[in-house]
C-alpha cells in the first residue's frame, strides 16, 4: 500500500500541472485578445509651432487627416474649418477639374490624395507675388501660397471656402503636379500654363462652393447626391454656355 507521502506528493504534483496549464491557457488567450483588438490610430497627427503672424492667437495647431483622402491632411489653428466641408471643396474642385482640363496621367488625383492643407487667420506677407496678369509687386499682402507641389497655405475665407484661395491655391498645385511649374505669373509671363480658362475655372468653382456654403458641405447629412445635382446645374464643365 501507498503511504500518505505518496498521495499528498501526488495532489502537489497534480495541482502544479493543473496550475502551470491554467497559465498557459490564459496567456494564450490574452495573446489572442492582443491580436484581435488592436489599438486604433489617433486622428491627429502631429502639432506644429505657428508663426504668430499666420493666427492671432494660437502658437500651436494640430493636423488632421482628410476623409476619403488616403494621406491628405490639414493644419488647424483657431479658426474652424470642417474637414468634411474641405473633403467635398476637394471632390468638387476635382470633378469640374477633370471637366475642363482632364487626368489622364491621374497626378491632379494623386495630388488631392497626399496634400498638406495649412489654414491661417491672417494675412501672410511675402517679398514679391505676381499678381493674375504677371505683373510683379514687392511686399505683398497675400491670401493664399502654393509652398511645394502637395502643400498650400490658405488664410481662412470670411465667409467660408469658396470666398478662400482655396481653389486657386490647388490649381497652382495642379500645374506644379503636371507640368513642374506652377506658373506663378498666371496668366502673365512666358510659359503659358495658367490660361484664361483657369481663372474661369476657379471663378466658377468659387461661385459653387459659396452658393453651397461651408455649413451644408461640413453637414453629414448633406446627401452627396444632392451635391451632385447641383453641380450638374451649376458647373459648365468647361462648356462655354450659350
Ligand atoms: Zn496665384
Amino acid at each position: 500500500m501507498f503511504g500518505w507521502r505518496y498521495y499528498a506528493t501526488t495532489i502537489m504534483f497534480s495541482s502544479l500541472a493543473y496550475l502551470a496549464t491554467t497559465l498557459v491557457c490564459l496567456v494564450a488567450i490574452k495573446s489572442c485578445n492582443k491580436k484581435e483588438t488592436p489599438k486604433p490610430e489617433p486622428l491627429a497627427v502631429y502639432s506644429v509651432e505657428l508663426d504668430l503672424e499666420w493666427c492671432e492667437t494660437p502658437r500651436h495647431s494640430k493636423q488632421f487627416l482628410i476623409p476619403k483622402y488616403e494621406n491628405t491632411v490639414q493644419i488647424l489653428d483657431v479658426c474652424e474649418v470642417s474637414a468634411l466641408a474641405v473633403s467635398r471643396s476637394l471632390y468638387v474642385f476635382y470633378q469640374n477639374w477633370v471637366a475642363w482640363f482632364g487626368d489622364d496621367t491621374g497626378e491632379v488625383r494623386h495630388m488631392l490624395n497626399n496634400l498638406l492643407i495649412e489654414w491661417g487667420d491672417t494675412k501672410r506677407t511675402v517679398h514679391s507675388a505676381y499678381n493674375i496678369h504677371g505683373r510683379l509687386i514687392k511686399n505683398v499682402r497675400v491670401t493664399g501660397l502654393a509652398i511645394a507641389p502637395n502643400h498650400m497655405w490658405v488664410m481662412r475665407g470670411e465667409k467660408g471656402i469658396g470666398t478662400s484661395s482655396f481653389v486657386h491655391e490647388l490649381v497652382h498645385l495642379a500645374l506644379w503636379n503636371v507640368y513642374d511649374s506652377a506658373d506663378p505669373t498666371h496668366e502673365g509671363g512666358e510659359d503659358n500654363l495658367w490660361t484664361k480658362e483657369h481663372t474661369e475655372f476657379i471663378n466658377e468653382t468659387k461661385d459653387l462652393l459659396f452658393l453651397i456654403g461651408d455649413r451644408y458641405l461640413a453637414d453629414p447629412n448633406y446627401n452627396m447626391d444632392t451635391l451632385r445635382s447641383v453641380m450638374e446645374s451649376n458647373l459648365r464643365y468647361g462648356e462655354v454656355k450659350e
